[in-house]
C-alpha cells in the first residue's frame, strides 16, 4: 500500500483538521444567494489514496456546487476528445496575472489557460460540441460521475439559474472573445454560456470530490474500479496547469510554497493532488480576498508542514 502506517497518517491529517478548525477569517460568496445563505462554519476534508485508501472529517456528506473546481475536469475532458495540439488552439497554458474573470486574452488572442473564466467557457464551447446542448450536459455529468467512481455528484438548479442570471461579466468575456474570432466554427453562444453555468453547478461532496482528485493523482484511473477515465497526458496536461494556474492569483505562491497541483473555487472548495499518492478535497466556504477557501489555504500549510510532498522535497 501507497501510505503503509494509514493509522498515523490519518490521524495527523485528523490532527490538522482540528488544530485549522477555529479559524474564522474570511467571508462567503455574496454574488448569488445560494452561495450567501450558505452556513460558513461547514468544515470538511476527505482523502482517497491511488490504492483506495479513504477517509473524512466534518461534514462530509455536504453537497456543495464544484464551480471553478470543474474546470480541470472540463478541461481534462475536452484533452481526452481532442487532443492537446486541437485543444490548445483554442486556449493557451499560461498563467494569466490577472483576475479570474478579468477581460483579456493573451498575444494571440486566445483565453490564456483552461482554469480561469475565458478559457473554462472556451472548455465549455468545445465540449461535444455539434451534440444537443442535453447530451452534452449528460456527458459532463456522467464523466464527473466516473471521475468519483460512482460516488455523490449532483446538479444544483437554483445555482445554475443565479448563476445565469448574474453572469454579466462571463457575457461580456464571451462577447469580447467573440468579437476577437476565439471560438471554434458553429459555436452556439447561448448553449456555449448554459453548459458553462450548468458546469459550475454540478455538486459533490468531499467523499466524491477526494475520489475525482485522486483519479488525477491516478494518472486518469480511478482508484476505486480501475476504470480509465482519461488518458496520461490528459492528466499530465491537467495537472500541470492546476500547478501553475489553480489558485486564482495566490497561484505562484501555493505553487511555492506547496509544490503541488490544487484547484479551488468560490463555494469555498478545493482540491490538492499528490501525484502518484492521492487526492484531498477540502471543504469550508470562507474565502480570503483572492478567492481561495481561507481553512483550505491554511490546511494546505499545516499539511506541508507536517509531510514531505513538496514538489521538491527529499532531494
Ligand atoms: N460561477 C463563477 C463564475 O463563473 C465561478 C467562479 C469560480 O469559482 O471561480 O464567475
Amino acid at each position: 500500500l501507497i501510505i503503509p502506517d494509514w493509522g498515523t497518517f490519518t490521524q495527523t491529517i485528523g490532527e490538522i483538521f482540528d488544530v485549522v478548525r477555529p479559524e474564522r477569517g474570511g467571508n462567503v460568496a455574496t454574488y448569488i444567494p445560494q452561495l450567501a445563505r450558505c452556513d460558513p462554519n461547514y468544515w470538511a476534508v476527505a482523502v482517497c489514496t491511488i490504492d483506495g485508501q479513504r477517509k473524512s472529517w466534518g461534514d462530509a456528506n455536504v453537497p456543495f456546487c464544484l464551480q471553478s473546481v470543474s474546470k480541470p475536469f472540463t478541461y481534462a475532458l475536452c484533452h481526452e476528445e481532442l487532443g492537446p495540439e486541437k485543444l490548445h488552439s483554442f486556449v493557451g497554458q499560461e498563467p494569466s496575472g490577472r483576475l479570474f474573470n478579468e477581460i483579456c486574452l493573451d498575444h494571440s488572442k486566445k483565453p490564456h489557460n483552461p482554469l480561469i473564466n475565458a478559457g473554462a467557457i472556451m472548455c465549455a464551447a468545445l465540449m461535444k460540441k455539434d451534440a444537443q446542448l442535453a447530451d452534452r450536459f449528460d456527458f459532463a455529468l456522467r464523466s464527473f460521475r466516473r471521475f468519483a467512481g460512482n460516488g455523490f455528484v449532483g446538479f444544483n438548479n437554483s445555482v445554475f439559474l443565479s448563476e445565469r442570471d448574474t453572469a454579466d461579466r462571463n457575457y461580456a468575456l464571451s462577447y469580447y472573445m467573440r468579437e476577437h474570432k476565439c471560438f471554434p466554427e458553429n459555436t452556439k453562444f447561448q448553449d456555449t454560456m448554459d453548459l458553462y453555468f450548468q458546469l459550475c453547478s454540478i455538486e459533490a461532496n468531499v467523499d466524491s470530490l477526494a475520489v475525482m482528485a485522486a483519479t488525477l493523482a491516478n494518472g486518469g484511473v480511478n482508484p476505486l474500479n480501475g476504470e480509465r477515465i482519461i488518458n496520461n497526458r490528459a492528466c499530465r496536461d491537467t495537472l500541470s496547469l492546476m500547478y501553475s494556474c489553480g489558485m486564482y492569483d495566490y497561484s505562484g505562491m501555493f505553487a511555492f510554497k506547496n509544490g503541488l497541483p490544487a484547484k479551488s473555487g468560490v463555494s469555498g472548495d478545493m482540491i490538492i493532488v499528490i501525484p502518484n499518492v492521492m487526492g484531498i478535497c477540502i471543504y469550508s466556504p470562507r474565502l480570503d480576498t483572492l478567492g481561495n477557501s481561507v481553512r483550505g489555504v491554511l490546511f494546505a500549510d499545516e499539511f506541508i508542514n507536517r509531510f514531505n510532498f513538496h514538489n521538491y522535497d527529499s532531494l
